[in-house]
């Protein structure tokens, strides 16, 4: 029995059908240059934003869609189901709603146009080589000079990291403040002392452009602050929480579709006189990892109804995060055993889920601090 899906409306449902047209017609076949490239091209963001791609739930008065989190939830789904994977939800659903939230109106008339056309490619920088998960102890450094402020230091792993034309780099403007101390401050990437670094060599993830990133002594003017100085670490809490549930929303699609595409290779790939399917052991796996789909689209459901009505609490995110990549990987795995050789093998979706899922565990804050948060309330 499939788990009946109240959640989202018409609306959603005929966007769904213009998103997953989208990735059939226009990523899939560019998909194996992607992948080689390690970078999606910038004319297929362009084209993802005159479908009304981008920015789905931003306000149509700055170029967006004018949509709720159901339509993030949907593009997330999908890239899920069709198999593609470009960092549409990182730019329009992580880093653009800061801006909407924190921007000020001459911020967001300046900016959101762009990032809804695909003209203005996002990142966020957070992670430095030092460290990640301790947020508040990173060390790039912006200070006040005059109207601007300057800022030097270095970021790694940054999604988006090459492609971007503007970052969201987390800075600390006042070092000796903890996480009192640190702000939020846009940079366009042509201002002179950025640099990139080398594209970094992952072990899946291949079409994602990931980088380093530097700061030589980057100047950009002060109306690039976003919010208030030294609120950042606030900022950032409370925004983090959607971008752990959008983990979650892919992990619950991706694993419902690696299912499908398990047990359709079972029923046909033969052993012993008749398929794989026939052995016990393998339906019985197959039952185990159903029951967790079920459970994980219950789960997924029920808080992505609640984060449309109210917004999650960064613990029912840190629960939704961490409990939808676990089980995937968990499952992905058993997955891959029932594949045999093949299951090891790129070029079927489930060696690709292999080596592209694993890091749902440790990115968007691995889930051992998704434990530390969701033991705080206990
Ligand atoms: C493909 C990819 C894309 C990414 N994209 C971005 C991006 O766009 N922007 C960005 O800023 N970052 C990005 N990251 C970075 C990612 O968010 C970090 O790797 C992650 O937060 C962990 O930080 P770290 O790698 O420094 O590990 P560390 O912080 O060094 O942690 C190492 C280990 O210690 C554990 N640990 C840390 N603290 C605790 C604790 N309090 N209790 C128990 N265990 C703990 C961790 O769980 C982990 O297992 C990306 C990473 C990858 C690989």
């Amino acid at each position: 029995m499939e788990v009946v899906r109240n959640v989202y409306r018409e609306d959603h449902e005929q966007f769904r059908t213009t998103v997953r047209r989208f990735l059939e017609r226009e990523c899939l076949p560019r998909q194996e240059t992607w992948l080689a490239d390690g970078i999606v091209d910038r004319e297929t963001w362009q084209k993802a934003g005159r479908e009304g791609l981008l920015g789905t739930s931003l306000p149509e008065e700055y170029g967006g869609g004018g949509g709720d989190f159901g339509h993030a939830a949907i593009i997330a789904e999908e890239m899920a189901h069709v198999g593609v994977s470009v960092s549409f939800g990182l730019h329009s659903d992580i880093v653009a709603p800061y801006i909407a939230r924190l921007g000020t109106e001459e911020q967001k008339q300046r900016w959101l146009p762009g990032v809804c056309a695909g003209e203005t490619i996002l990142a966020v920088a957070i992670t430095e080589p030092g460290g990640g998960s301790d947020v508040k102890a990173c060390r790039t450094t912006a200070v006040r000079d005059g109207d601007e402020w300057v800022i030097n230091g270095s970021k790694t792993f940054i999604s988006n990291g090459f492609i971007s034309d503007m970052v969201m780099v987390v800075c600390k403007t006042d070092p000796a403040a903890g996480a009192k101390g640190v702000s939020l401050i846009m940079v366009e990437t042509n201002r002179e002392g950025f640099r990139r670094g080398r594209k970094l060599h992952k072990v899946g993830m291949h079409s994602q452009d990931t980088a380093e990133l530097f700061f030589d002594n980057v100047r950009v003017p002060a109306s690039n602050l976003l919010g208030e100085v030294n609120k950042g670490f606030g900022y950032l809490m409370h925004d983090l929480a959607q971008e752990r549930f959008i983990i979650a929303v892919g992990a619950a699609s991706k694993l419902e579709r690696l299912l499908a595409q398990t047990v359709e290779y079972v029923k046909d790939r033969k052993a012993f006189g008749g398929t794989i399917w026939d052995f016990q052991n393998t339906r019985f796996k197959l039952a185990d990892i159903k029951a967790n789909a079920v459970a994980l689209r219950t789960m997924v459901d029920y808080y992505l109804a609640e984060h449309m009505r109210r917004g999650l609490s960064g613990e029912e995110a840190a629960i939704a995060k961490l409990y939808s990549t676990e089980v995937l990987w968990k499952c992905i795995d058993d997955m891959v055993q029932l594949h045999g050789g093949y299951g090891y093998m790129l070029e079927y979706p489930i060696a690709r889920a292999f080596v592209d899922m694993r890091i749902a565990r440790v990115y968007g804050g691995s889930n051992e601090v998704m434990r530390e948060l969701i033991t705080r309330k206990m």
